[in-house]
């Protein structure tokens, strides 16, 4: 992870995890234009998640379809909460989340991402979002599902959390388990979230040095 990558953002950040590489940028925030899109009482989060055509095995036409909307949206919700955007009447943030490579569990590298997009852009957070896949494979749970285990496993389960009160912002699931194997992956999934969360700091630490 490294922080602060980009001149032209307000804050950016680069985050490898696996073979998924993926950059995010953060503007504002800053007055919101057309004015009647404006909230008088807080910012606007917009939050943009594409996937480049050379990111995946088959080139993927470039461009927005139903899975990125999808994405973009889940992502703004799962970082909205961290955010004080009562702070920042009138104005937008815009969240921009770029897929460079990816191997299953772009959506959460991307929040993990943008979380450090916006702690390097300086805007007040109540925590960082940190974000990890969990899921079931040949009948066992596992953490970060690469994207044959993704295709050919029974579950996948992306998880966002805020680490330092453990409030839950993004859980997903596409495939079944039992409430057990729920219980069993949840608690990994949140295990795998606060390393995130200390690989984040780390970046953070690295640019801005020490404290909290
Ligand atoms: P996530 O990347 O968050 O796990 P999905 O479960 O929808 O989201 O996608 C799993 C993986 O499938 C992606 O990381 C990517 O490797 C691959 N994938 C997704 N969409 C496409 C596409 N349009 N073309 C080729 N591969 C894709």
């Amino acid at each position: 992870m490294e922080v602060g990558i980009l001149k032209r953002a307000d804050g950016s950040a680069y985050v490898e995890i696996g073979d998924n590489k993926v950059i995010a940028a953060v503007y504002g925030p800053r007055e919101l234009h057309p004015r009647h899109l404006q909230r008088p009482d807080r910012a606007v989060v917009n939050c943009r998640y594409n996937m480049a055509p050379f990111s995946v095995e088959e080139r993927k036409r470039s461009g927005p379809d139903r899975r990125s909307i999808e994405i973009s949206k889940v992502t703004r919700l799962a970082l909205e909460p961290a955010i004080f955007t009562e702070y920042f009447p009138r104005t937008s943030i815009d969240i921009f989340i770029e897929i460079l490579q990816a191997d299953a569990g772009t959506r959460t590298t991307g929040i993990t991402a943008a979380s450090l997009a916006l702690a390097d852009a300086g805007i007040p957070m109540r925590d960082l979002v940190s974000a990890c896949a969990v899921g079931k494979v040949a009948g066992r749970i596992v953490l970060d599902l690469t994207k044959v285990e993704d295709n050919f496993g029974e579950a996948d389960m992306p998880i966002a959390i805020m680490p330092r009160d453990n409030r839950i912002t993004l859980l997903q699931m596409d495939g079944t388990m039992t409430e057990e194997e729920f219980k069993e992956a949840l608690k990994l999934g949140m295990e795998g979230c606060r390393k995130i969360y200390k690989e984040q700091r780390r970046a953070l630490k690295e640019k801005y040095g020490q404290g909290d």
